[in-house]
């Protein structure tokens, strides 16, 4: 059976006090920069090349032009590979360096997404896409990890390593919409994701899935626990989806026809995941939780889910 999304209150408060809202992009920051022109190592010249032209359409990044005068881009020493032994590649903020791993191509545009998407907002506090850090913090790091390597995957066909983060992220963005994600991305916007969740189910519970999501590094190597987890983040997702379609319902925004509809699209891509492991795939499979997100996703739990809505009105 699954467990609810749960964290204590002193927590809670601690972590919606440090999701602020971040400062707007106001309009669309075009890069001008001339890439040819910068004093980076020509053979990294065509994959930054590659990343502005596939990104700059669905993406309007913070300042892109002085973030690329002073990129670097150097390959691992000896030592930082044994420091950073999991990481293909590692961005480093402080200086805008990245450090490339042997194959370039798996991890080069997951670090350009850091580099476009870090705003430090004063010399305590950095926002690195949805990821909050600063002296008490670091928030959504996961979250963040697994949306960087989904859009690094979707435009770029990198590599993904954070697969089940990948995964819930994927599903959320199903809720909130692509083009709205990648807008709270690119502005730093997880207050926006903890808002529009809060709009169909509690801030409590908002924000305990952003901290469940996290969680996820504690059990990089357990395949259980990190698939239970998985499980606890679907069930909350399928509830706010189901939410999100009971209010629309019941405000008449969408009759019984576009409900049918919504159901079997979004059914069929919410139970798809993808596992680079088949360890991990089978555990999924097995786990009742697969079946609970499943029956969740039908009319009667809707009727049911209805039936509460208006009762309690
Ligand atoms: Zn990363």
């Amino acid at each position: 059976m699954v467990n609810n999304l749960k964290i204590n209150k002193i927590k809670f408060k601690y972590l919606l006090k440090n999701i602020k809202p971040v400062e707007n992009i106001e309009d669309k920051q075009e890069i001008t920069v001339n890439i040819d022109e910068l004093t980076i190592d020509e053979k990294y010249k065509s994959y930054i090349k590659e990343f502005v032209k596939k990104t700059s359409t669905n993406f309007n990044f913070r300042n892109p032009n002085e973030k690329l005068k002073t990129l670097d881009l150097k390959q691992k020493t000896i030592l930082q590979t044994l420091l950073f032994p999991t990481s293909e590649a590692y961005y480093n903020d402080l200086n805008n360096k990245i450090y490339a791993g042997k194959r370039i191509e798996d991890s080069i545009y997951h670090e350009l997404f850091h580099v476009f998407t870090t705003y430090k907002e004063n010399i305590f506090s950095t926002v690195s896409g949805f990821n909050y850090i600063n002296i008490h913090t670091d928030i959504a790091r996961r979250l963040n990890e697994g949306y960087t390597d989904l859009l690094a995957n979707r435009y770029f066909d990198s590599v993904v390593s954070y697969m089940i983060e990948a995964n819930i992220v994927r599903k959320t963005e199903l809720i909130l919409g692509e083009k709205n994600m990648q807008n709270f991305y690119a502005s730093n916007n997880l207050y926006a994701i903890i808002k529009s969740l809060s709009k169909f189910s509690s801030e409590e519970e908002a924000i305990a899935f952003i901290s469940f999501v996290d969680k996820l590094s504690i059990y990089r190597n357990n395949i259980k626990k990190s698939i239970q987890i998985m499980n606890i983040l679907s069930n909350y997702l399928v509830d706010v989806y189901v939410n999100v379609l009971v209010e629309f319902y019941s405000r008449g925004k969408f009759d019984k026809e576009d409900i049918n509809i919504f159901f079997s699209i979004f059914k069929e891509e919410f139970t798809n995941y993808a596992f680079y492991n088949n360890d991990i795939e089978k555990e999924y499979l097995r786990s009742s939780d697969y079946l609970d997100i499943s029956s969740k996703l039908s009319n009667d739990h809707f009727r049911e889910e209805l039936r509460k809505k208006v009762l309690t009105k």
